[in-house]
């Protein structure tokens, strides 16, 4: 292979003949004749073999070796001495300076050519190895750091699936997850088998509602994500032809959009931007948010499973309202939040009229689609913040936070208007059944403050709305 040789001798005949020899085996060759033309060539061009006279009129060949012995940039050169001299002193003198190998002038050809071709070899092994040595530990470092990154990140999965449920999940993301990944921004919204909005199901924006929902937008990134089930990664969302569905305040350059797969499907998304370091390359942003991602999407998964047979395990099955079991709990601390803040609460008690006789006259079946249109006519009649559940049997209650019982009637007389003589259609039947319905209100803290109180006191006044001839509303007096 050629190379670039610098021969530095005073001597033309020398330089002449050595460089007619080198030249033919190929190599590039510059010349010398003294220290100063020496350093000149060594620092304005790469030379990779030296050969050095050790007599040089005024200078050394031993100095002007030390030298570029001496130089950082110019040691790993090598440098054989050309001599006449073949003194032992001479030769043990120049290993000591730190030449290679020597040449006697004369010289011989073959064992010149042969030489040189050896140590360039050899060099060339030397500066192989180096750069393994180099690439070696280089791998060692990476692996060292891939190694750490992959324990904390089973860490902070292992950590993520000590919660189930909702609320516990989202705060130990709230808390962990923006430090974990080396982000400022996050938020994971959850998607439902239509397919149509994103429910947002947590982040750490300020100023994001916590019941967020997004309708499914044909431009945005996230809707992107959903339809190709891949991950997308942005170093400059300005200039993304999402750019124009994002909201503004929201999104940052980097930004990385990641779906969150239960097997085939995606339960979904998760969005990270402004990376606290500008380098996200190295320290593998996106590689961390993607497997992060795996981690979180059967988290998820797990948490909206639990939720849904939690949920169900607080309902009735008939009619879908809170069973007596979830209403009981829910009042409990309604009245404590009620009595904290100093606000008041009022419980609705309501029977169907007559019902046994729905049951006899037109059989159970239609006793349960009148129990249902009831739980249907009572769900759209509260508000939000109301809970309305099945006591059991034909009777159904209901828990007003912050309603006193003016408002409490206001509200049981909108119920009663909407079912009290509704005509109920039987399926398959000419025949509608029309039932009626009785109410009794006690509130808090009007009537009592105890909650078994309150309970009796709204059973008392439904017990005499029945008394006083049914289909009526009877607010608790003392
Ligand atoms: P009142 O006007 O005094 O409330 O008389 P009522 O006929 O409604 O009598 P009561 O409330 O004491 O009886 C409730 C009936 O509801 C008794 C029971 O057979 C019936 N029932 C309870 N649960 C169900 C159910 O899930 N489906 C049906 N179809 N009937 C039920
Ligand atoms: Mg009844």
């Amino acid at each position: 292979m050629k190379k670039n040789i610098l021969i530095v001798d005073d001597d033309f005949d020398t330089r002449f003949i050595l460089k007619r020899i080198l030249e033919n085996e190929g190599h590039s060759i510059s010349l010398a004749q003294n220290e100063a033309e020496t350093f000149d060539i060594l620092f304005n061009m790469p030379i990779h073999l030296i050969l050095l006279d050790l007599k040089l009129g005024n200078s050394c060949g031993f100095e002007i070796c030390k030298k570029i012995k001496n130089n950082m940039n110019l040691s790993s050169i090598p440098i054989i001495s050309i001599s006449v001299s073949q003194l032992e002193e001479d030769m043990i003198k120049a290993i000591e300076y730190g030449f290679v190998d020597f040449i006697g002038k004369p010289f011989n050809n073959k064992i010149l050519i042969t030489k040189i071709a050896s140590i360039i070899r050899m060099k060339e092994e030397e500066e192989q190895l180096r750069k393994s040595r180099k690439d070696l530990i280089r791998l060692n470092r990476y692996t060292a750091i891939q190694k750490e990154l992959l324990s904390q990140e089973a860490e902070f999965s292992r950590d993520l699936n000590q919660f189930l449920d909702a609320e516990s999940k989202k705060e130990f993301i709230r808390e962990k997850f923006s430090n974990f990944v080396g982000a400022k921004l996050f938020t994971i919204f959850s998607i439902d088998e239509s397919k149509r909005e994103f429910k947002l199901f947590v982040s750490n924006h300020e100023d994001m509602p916590p019941n967020l929902i997004v309708p499914v937008d044909k431009d945005s990134i996230m809707y992107e994500v959903l339809r190709t089930k891949n991950h997308i990664f942005l170093k400059d969302f300005s200039k993304s032809r999402h750019k124009k569905s994002g909201r503004k305040k929201y999104t940052s350059n980097v930004v990385c959009t990641v779906p969150l797969m239960s097997g085939h499907r995606t339960i979904g998304v998760l969005n990270v931007n402004n990376p606290d370091f500008s380098d996200v390359e190295s320290f593998d942003f996106e590689g961390r948010i993607v497997r992060t991602s795996r981690h979180l999407a059967v988290s998820l998964h797990n948490t909206i499973l639990f939720e849904k047979v939690r949920d169900l395990s607080m309902r009735d099955s008939m009619t879908g309202l809170y069973n007596f079991r979830h209403f009981l709990e829910t009042l409990r601390q309604e009245i404590a939040s009620a009595e904290r803040y100093e606000e008041p609460l009022s419980c609705i008690m309501l029977d169907i009229d007559n019902f046994k006789s729905v049951n006899d006259n037109y059989g159970h079946h239609v006793g349960d689609l009148v129990l249902k249109e009831l739980a249907r006519s009572v769900s759209i009649s509260v508000r939000s913040a109301d809970i309305p559940a099945r006591y059991g049997g034909d009777e159904f209650c209901i828990v007003l936070p912050k309603t006193d019982k003016t408002l409490a009637l206001k509200l049981a007389q909108r119920l009663m208007k909407l079912f009290s003589g509704k005509e109920i259609r039987i399926p398959d039947n000419s025949r509608r059944v029309k039932v009626t319905i009785s109410i009794g209100i006690a509130a808090f803290p009007e009537d009592t403050r105890n909650m078994e109180e309150l309970m009796k006191m709204a059973d008392e006044a439904l017990y005499q709305a029945k008394s006083a001839g049914k289909n009526r509303i009877v607010d608790y007096v003392k």
